[in-house]
Formats: C-alpha cells, sequence, structure tokens
C-alpha cells in the first residue's frame, strides 16, 4: 500500500508516531494509500527545518526565488499526466477537470506570484522636510492550510505568494485529497528548492491543524476551508495576535434577469453557464451558485430548460476522458449531501431531478455519487436555502423585480460570490454597489483573473487573496520616516 509521508527539511518523513490515517479513492470507494498522520513532534521538525532556512530565504533576491518558482511551475507542465491522473484519483473529479482546471492553473499559481514577487513594489509619501517610505518584509515562518475541493490549485494558490514574498512555509493538504501535494514535494527536490524553505505536514485538521494554528513561531495563517472551521481557527489564533486570511463557505445565489437574452443564442450561453457555476466539480466549488433566482416573465422557461440540461448530466467514471461529473469526494460528504437533500423534502422541496446516490455500473459501482439535483418551491428562510451544501445540489426560486432581487440575493449569512444575468449596465453598477459579495460576475461565472482582489463578506471569510493583496498579506510592513537635514 501506498505511503504518503510528510516531506520536511527537503526531504520525505515518516510520521514521528506512526500513525496513518486511510486515503480513498472517491470513483471507487477502496483505500488506495495511507498517510502520516502527523503529530506535534513532526511539526516541530518541520518548523525547525523552516526557522534554519528563514534567514537565507528572506535574503534571496526576489528574481532567484522567482527562478524558483517558474522552475516548480515547468516540472508541473513535465509532470501534467501524472498529476492530473492523481488528482482524479484522490478526489474523484474528472480527468477532464484536473486536465483543464487544476494542474494548469497549479501551474499558472507558481508563474504568476514569481512575476508577482520581481514587480512588487512598496509606496512612499514625500513630505516638506521628510520622506516615509513603507519597507516590506517576509513574516518569517507561515502557516498555509488548504482544503479538498481543488487540491493542487488551492494549496499553490497559498504557497505561491507565501514563497515569493520571502517566507518559509508549513503547509498542510486537506487529509481527504493529499496525493497531489504530497507528489509536489518531489517536484521541490527536482527543482532544487532549498531545504526547508517549504515543509508539507500531512494529518488532521483537528489534531495537527490546530497546532500550526497555535504554534508560537508561526507568524500567520492563511486559511481556506469551512466557515466553522475558520471560526474554530480565529478564535486560536486571535489571543496570538497572528495575521489572518480566512477564505470560507458561501451560498452563492445566482440572479437571472428576464432581459438577460435578447437570442436564442445568448439564452443558451446563460443555460450553459448557470449550469456550469450550478454543478461544475459536482457542486464543490465555493464559488459555485447554489440560490438561482429567476425574474418571473422568465421562470417557467429556464426552469424548463435548466433541468433539461441538469439531467442530460450523467455521472461517470472520472478516468474516462469523457465523464463530465465525477464523485463526490468521500462518502461522509455524499451522505452530508444527501441529508441536505432530504431536509429540502421535509422543508416542502420538490425535487425536479436528481436527489439521490447512483450507481457507475463497472469499476466505479461502489462510488460516491450524487446526480445533479435541482430543488423548487422553497422560500429564502429555510435551511436548505441558507446552509452550504456543497455539492451538485439547487434551488430554483422566482423573483419580481430587482429590489426583490437584492433581498434574496443578500438573504445568508455569506458573502462570498454573485454571478448575475441582465443586458441593462445601468442595473450591473446598482447590483454591483448594493449586493453583498467579495466577488460578483455579471454575464459570466468563474471568469478570473489572477490579479484581482479574491475573499468574502460577512461569514465567507476576512481578508482578500490574489494579486498584490496576496504579497501584502504574507509580509509585514513597516513605515521609515527620514527627516531631511
Ligand atoms: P475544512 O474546513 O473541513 O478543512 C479545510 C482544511 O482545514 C483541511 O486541511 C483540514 O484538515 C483543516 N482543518 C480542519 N479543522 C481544522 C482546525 N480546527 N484547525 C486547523 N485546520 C483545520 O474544509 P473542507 O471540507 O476541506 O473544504 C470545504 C470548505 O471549503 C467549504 O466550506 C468551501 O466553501 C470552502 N472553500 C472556500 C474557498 C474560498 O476561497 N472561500 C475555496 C474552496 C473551498
Amino acid at each position: 500500500m501506498e505511503k504518503l509521508r510528510h516531506f520536511i527539511n527537503g526531504e520525505f518523513a515518516n510520521p514521528a508516531e506512526d500513525r496513518w490515517l486511510n486515503v480513498f479513492e472517491p470513483a471507487t470507494g477502496k483505500k488506495y494509500a495511507e498517510l502520516a498522520d502527523g503529530c506535534e513532534k513532526d511539526l516541530d521538525r518541520a518548523v525547525g527545518a523552516a526557522l534554519s532556512a528563514q534567514h537565507e530565504w528572506a535574503r534571496t533576491p526576489a528574481e532567484v526565488r522567482a527562478r524558483y518558482l517558474n522552475r516548480l511551475a515547468d516540472l508541473i507542465d513535465a509532470n501534467h499526466e501524472r498529476l492530473v491522473d492523481a488528482e482524479s484519483r484522490d478526489n474523484g473529479k474528472p480527468v477532464h477537470v484536473s486536465a483543464a482546471v487544476d494542474i494548469p492553473r497549479a501551474a499558472l499559481n507558481l508563474r504568476f506570484f514569481a512575476a508577482a514577487a520581481t514587480q512588487f513594489a512598496s509606496e512612499s509619501h514625500a513630505a516638506v522636510d521628510s520622506i516615509n517610505y513603507t519597507l516590506r518584509q517576509p513574516l518569517g515562518t507561515v502557516g498555509c492550510i488548504s482544503p479538498w475541493n481543488l487540491p493542487l490549485y488551492l494549496f499553490t494558490w497559498k504557497i505561491a505568494p507565501a514563497l515569493a514574498a520571502g517566507n518559509c512555509v508549513i503547509a498542510k493538504p486537506s487529509e481527504i485529497t493529499p496525493l497531489t501535494a504530497t507528489l509536489f514535494g518531489e517536484l521541490c527536490i527536482e527543482a532544487g528548492l532549498p531545504a526547508g524553505v517549504l515543509n508539507i505536514v500531512h494529518g488532521r485538521g483537528s489534531e495537527i491543524g490546530r497546532l500550526i494554528v497555535e504554534h508560537p513561531d508561526i507568524s500567520a495563517i492563511s486559511f481556506t476551508g469551512g466557515t466553522k472551521t475558520g471560526a474554530d481557527i480565529a478564535s486560536r489564533a486571535a489571543p496570538k495576535f497572528k495575521k489572518l486570511s480566512l477564505e470560507l463557505g458561501g451560498k452563492n445565489p445566482t440572479v437571472v434577469f428576464d432581459d438577460c437574452a435578447h437570442s436564442n443564442e445568448q439564452w443558451e450561453k446563460m443555460l450553459r453557464d448557470v449550469t456550469r457555476a450550478s454543478f461544475a466539480n459536482q457542486g464543490q466549488i465555493c464559488l459555485c451558485g447554489s440560490r438561482i433566482y429567476v425574474q418571473r416573465p422568465v421562470y417557467e422557461k429556464f426552469l424548463a430548460d435548466f433541468i433539461t440540461r441538469a439531467r442530460a448530466i450523467a455521472p461517470g467514471d472520472p478516468r474516462d476522458a469523457d465523464t463530465r461529473h465525477g464523485a463526490m469526494v468521500s462518502k461522509e460528504h455524499m451522505e452530508k449531501v444527501l441529508a441536505n437533500i432530504e431536509t429540502a423534502r421535509q422543508e416542502g422541496g420538490r425535487i425536479e431531478c436528481g436527489g439521490e446516490r447512483v450507481v457507475v455500473k463497472g469499476r466505479c459501482e461502489n462510488g460516491w455519487f450524487i446526480a445533479p439535483t435541482v430543488i423548487t418551491g422553497l422560500g429564502n428562510e429555510c435551511r436548505t436555502n441558507q446552509e452550504e451544501i456543497f455539492g451538485p445540489v439547487v434551488t430554483v426560486m422566482p423573483f419580481e423585480d430587482e429590489h426583490d432581487a437584492v433581498r434574496l440575493a443578500n438573504g445568508t449569512n455569506y458573502g462570498l460570490a454573485a454571478s448575475i444575468w441582465t443586458n441593462d449596465v445601468g442595473r450591473t453598477h446598482r447590483l454591483a454597489r448594493d449586493i453583498d459579495a467579495g466577488l460578483l460576475w455579471f454575464n459570466t461565472w468563474m471568469l478570473r483573473d489572477l490579479r484581482v482582489p479574491m475573499g468574502g463578506m460577512k461569514q465567507s471569510g476576512v481578508g482578500r487573496e490574489g494579486g498584490f493583496e496576496a504579497m501584502r498579506f504574507f509580509t509585514e510592513a513597516k513605515n521609515v520616516t527620514i527627516k531631511y537635514e
């Protein structure tokens, strides 16, 4: 059985207490590897290695740091097939998705922040008698904790800016999807990344995750994951005055106005993108739209067309190049999503399609699959429309006018993203102003530019990632005032 080990001080390491966790392939439900279950001793070794490397790395010129990141990006490209297969096997996502999205984006994250390292600049403020400038220095050793839904994509999205800014990193991927981060350790060896600069520790969030958050020598935590976990991390990190970036859950609205299409072609494009926003990665993307509001005059037509599209998405073996809908990441998560669908039924929701576990014939017949599920007949206040489900499950509801749309869109504790479909330019500005979301897409979904601030309002997070926002997070700003003679 394959053993996935820590990567500490430039080499792979067994867990100090010889404890291992099971790792499963979601498409088959079978265990395929064992994962190091880290403890305090493992973390102390990793932090010790990072502290030893910290001084040198912080003084390494930005262009040299950038060269390492670019080399790692090149190695991701060179190992594309292997990483695509690994991500699909570990997470249950179709190879089509890991090949088109996860793996190329991981390489892009590294290249993007390699460039950022060399372009990052700080401000200066000149006065009559003095000048102030901002000295931005690395924080030291930082913790990067990432989730299972986009494993290598979000892992690199955090470590790349942290390393680019001159920090050493203790990274912890999700224990549910640890494979590609482990392979990344191999690429670090091949790239010649100095030992201790990046350390990858594995294990349970409730154990080694918490230890990372509380470790006195880790000065900042960049976390992406669930809102409840974010609250736990904030409560532990705040008394220690650690810098904190929290990218949390969402319950994102998709809003379709009756003026969104002047032609059949536009209508079809809207439907295609709303379907993607609903079910991409089996609905396991924090940015997926799970509450669809449709203006009354086009509600019936939308619903009929949308259900036709949802029904056409057949779950299949993630390894099959034609599959567009893979497995749920774990048995527990599948059961949680199915329980949420049952709650929707009890709340009076009508299951228009999907709603059940699906058996995919052949090698996947014990896999964890749920078909795209569309629910109607629910109000905004019910649990189904308030709590994050994080699966291929959406509700569809009618609305009357712009005012109504804003009220409904804002009617949850979350505020991560919104996707809005309209041809009225004036309305785009009003809704951008009035909808509580860190990311607003008009007539598109998940069109990402890595330079823009990315993050949520309300219970969807604190702080922003992306572009120079991330470089600012991973540096300490000191103001220096020099008085002229
Ligand atoms: P999770 O919160 O269970 O776990 C995320 C990571 O945190 C894992 O590595 C886990 O081991 C670790 N962890 C768990 N408990 C911890 C603790 N007490 N202290 C420290 N670390 C701990 O989340 P998940 O189930 O892996 O991911 C799904 C969630 O992530 C969803 O809520 C989704 O919306 C959210 N997410 C948000 C974004 C965003 O950018 N806002 C992106 C992707 C996913």
